[in-house]
């Protein structure tokens, strides 16, 4: 498999000094990359200047062809023109390149939490929509002691468990509910299949649920 590298022009964040570094733009979840995206060690960059350390988020598309998904990192996407720019370029694709897409789960995210997320709901088997809409049950079920806007992050990991985080910086596990899971495929499943969203976070079950 053809790994792609580009050179990107990169300003160290703390003293602006540019510099350039060869990265991966093209990655297959086979190779060495998956294991360092999963380690947090991915695009982990050494100012040549400074010493400063940071993560570098960049444009790249993440393809997993045994389990047919595909991830595009893009950290502009929060930026609606680069929603609309996306896709228009999913329109212009070939018809043969877009039934191969159709095989396979295509998903944006924006940062590498979420990018591991996906990675490890995609590798479980499960669908990301319906892991999304159990968040939404869950933290807004009676038996939650927390507001529902408290709660920072909430991360299916590869453990098959959610790590969720309060804006305080408190953490909290909650168990993985098959019995849920299996509830919300048989109440929504119909719904789901006809959602044609490639950005799945909690915002957008929230807007699932209020057209449904
Ligand atoms: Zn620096």
């Amino acid at each position: 498999m053809e790994k792609r590298e580009k050179v990107f022009k990169i300003a160290c964040p703390k003293c602006g000094h540019k510099f350039e570094e060869s990265l991966p733009t093209a990655i297959f979840a086979l190779g060495a990359d998956r294991e360092e995206i999963i380690a947090g060690n991915f695009a982990n960059l050494t100012c040549p200047e400074c010493g400063n350390k940071f993560v570098l988020n960049y444009r790249f598309a993440y393809t997993d062809e045994a389990n047919l998904f595909m991830l595009v990192n893009d950290p502009a996407f929060v930026d609606r023109k680069a929603r609309l720019a996306f896709s228009t370029g999913l329109g212009l694709i070939g018809a043969a390149r877009k039934d191969e897409l159709i095989k396979r789960t295509l998903r944006i995210t924006y940062d590498y939490q979420a990018l591991r997320e996906k990675i490890a709901i995609f590798e479980s088997g499960l669908d990301d929509k319906v892991v999304e809409l159990m968040k939404y049950f869950l933290i807004n079920s009676e038996d939650f002691s927390y507001d529902p806007c408290q709660i920072k992050d909430f991360i299916f990991t590869k453990d098959k468990e959610f790590h969720l985080k309060t804006v305080l910086s408190v953490g909290l596990k909650l168990e993985f509910s098959d019995i849920l899971y299996d509830t919300i495929v048989n109440n929504y499943g119909d719904l789901i299949k006809k959602d044609m969203n490639y950005l799945i976070d909690r915002n957008w079950a929230k807007n699932f649920l209020k057209a449904e």
